[in-house]
C-alpha cells in the first residue's frame, strides 16, 4: 500500500488474519502505518523510481491516498505492475474537474459546475445560475490537492474569488447546494466485477472535517437508500473502480441526491464497518484488490455510530481509556499512533445498540472525554 496514514494502518490490521504480506511505502518512519508494518520502504510517492523500487516483489499495489501522480501509475501499469484501483479510475478521485465531467457523461447528478478561469468568470458562473440577485455565494475548489475542506472556498463576491486562483491549479466553480444533510454510499468492486454495497450512512461535518457517522442514515427511505447505492454501483462500474469506493452525497431539501466527492480507498465514512458490519471496508478493500470473493457488507446492529477523536489540550489520551471503557462496554477505541495536536484527527470510536439517541450519546461522550472537552 502506498501511503503511511491511518487508512494503511487499519488495512494492514485487516490483512493480518488473512496472512497477507503487507508492504508499505511511507513518507517517513513515524507515519501511523509505518509504526506497525514490518516491511516499510521510506520514500517519496511522487518519485517514479521510488515507486518502481517499491513495486518490486509486490503482487498488487493499492493506496491510502490519491496523491500519486496519475502518469506514474500509468508508467507502472505499462511495466506490468497491477495497480488497483488503476489510473483510469483513480484519476476521478484525484481531479474534481475530471470527476464532474465523468459524472455528467454517465448521467449521475452533481451540483451545477464548470471550470472557471478568473474571478470575473466566477461572477459569470454565478449569474448563469441566478434566480434573483447575483447568484453568489459560489463554492470554488482547486481541482487537485484538497482534503478535509482545504482547497474549498465559499465565496460571496468577485473580490473573495481571488484566493483559489493563487495556487496556479485549475479552479472548479459549483453552485452552493442547500443540502439537508450529507450522506455517503460505499461500494466495493473487484476486478472480476463482483460488487457489494454497504448501508448508506449519514456523515456530519464540523468545520469541513467529518465528525460523526451514523449507520444506517436515520429517516432515509428504503427507496432513497437504494437510489444512493445504485448511484455508487453505477459509478464503480462505469469508471472501472476496483477496491472500496466512497461516494459522498448531498441530500437536498427538495429530496434530490447529488454527488459531491469520490474516494477510491477506505474512507472515514466507512470506519463504522470495523465494528458494525459483517465485513469491514478494510477487509473488503483487500479482498477486492486481491480479486478474492467479497464479504457480506450488512450491519451487525440496528445502529452503529462512529465519532472521530480530535486532539485536545492533553497529549495523553491513554489515561482516559479506563473511564471510557468502564462507562460503555460496547465502545471500541481506534487510535492512530499520531502525536496529539489540537484539532488533529488522532483516532475514532465506534459503538452500537438498539436506540439511536442513546448510541449517539455514548459515542459522543467517549470522543469528548478522550479529547478532554468532557471531564465526567
Ligand atoms: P474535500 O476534498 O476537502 O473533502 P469536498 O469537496 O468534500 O472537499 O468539500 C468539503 C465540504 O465542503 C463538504 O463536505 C461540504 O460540507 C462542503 N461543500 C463542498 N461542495 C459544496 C457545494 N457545492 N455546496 C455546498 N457545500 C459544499
Amino acid at each position: 500500500m502506498v501511503g503511511g496514514g491511518q487508512l494503511a494502518r487499519m488495512t494492514h490490521e485487516a490483512g493480518i488474519p488473512l496472512g497477507i504480506r503487507f508492504k508499505l511505502l511511507s513518507a517517513s518512519p513515524q507515519e501511523s502505518a509505518a509504526q506497525v508494518v514490518r516491511d516499510v520502504v521510506v520514500g517519496d510517492h511522487r518519485d517514479l523510481d521510488t515507486l518502481r523500487r517499491f513495486a518490486q516483489g509486490c503482487d498488487v499495489i493499492t493506496f491510502d491516498h490519491e496523491h500519486v501522480p496519475t502518469e506514474h501509475l500509468r508508467a507502472l501499469e505499462a511495466e506490468g505492475v497491477p495497480v488497483r484501483p488503476g489510473p483510469d479510475a483513480l484519476v476521478h478521485a484525484q481531479d474534481k474537474g475530471v470527476m464532474r465531467a465523468a459524472l455528467d457523461r454517465i448521467g449521475i447528478a452533481s451540483p451545477r459546475h464548470r471550470i472557471v478561469t478568473d474571478p470575473a468568470d466566477v461572477t459569470r458562473f454565478a449569474a448563469e445560475g441566478a434566480t434573483g440577485g447575483d447568484g453568489y455565494p459560489v463554492v470554488l475548489k482547486t481541482v487537485r490537492g484538497g482534503y478535509d475542506g482545504k482547497g474549498v472556498w465559499v465565496v460571496r463576491d468577485e473580490a473573495g474569488a481571488a484566493e483559489p486562483f493563487r495556487a496556479g491549479v485549475p479552479v472548479l466553480a459549483e453552485e452552493k447546494v442547500d443540502f439537508a444533510r450529507e450522506l455517503a454510499a460505499s461500494v466495493v468492486r473487484s476486478p472480476h466485477g463482483q460488487a457489494v454495497a454497504y448501508p448508506v450512512v449519514e456523515s456530519v461535518q464540523v468545520d469541513g472535517v467529518c465528525d460523526t457517522v451514523i449507520a444506517p442514515a436515520p429517516d432515509l427511505s428504503g427507496e432513497r437508500a437504494a437510489e444512493a447505492q445504485r448511484m455508487a454501483l453505477t459509478i464503480a462500474r462505469e469508471l472501472g473502480v476496483t477496491g472500496h469506493l466512497a461516494v459522498e452525497l448531498f441530500e437536498t431539501r427538495d429530496g434530490r441526491l447529488l454527488v459531491n466527492e469520490l474516494a477510491m480507498r477506505p474512507h472515514n465514512s466507512g470506519h463504522w464497518t470495523q465494528d458494525g458490519a459483517v465485513t469491514s471496508q478494510f477487509a473488503n478493500h483487500l479482498r477486492a484488490v486481491l480479486d478474492l470473493p467479497l464479504g457480506a457488507p450488512g450491519a451487525r446492529a440496528p445502529w452503529t455510530v462512529m465519532v472521530n477523536v480530535l486532539g485536545g489540550d492533553y497529549p495523553d489520551m491513554y489515561s482516559a481509556y479506563l473511564h471510557c471503557m468502564a462507562r460503555d462496554p460496547q465502545l471500541k477505541i481506534h487510535m492512530y499512533g499520531k502525536d496529539v495536536k489540537p484539532g488533529r484527527k488522532v483516532g475514532h470510536v465506534t459503538t452500537y445498540g438498539d436506540d439511536l439517541s442513546e448510541v449517539l450519546d455514548r459515542a459522543r461522550h467517549a470522543a469528548g472525554y478522550l479529547r478532554g472537552t468532557i471531564t465526567e
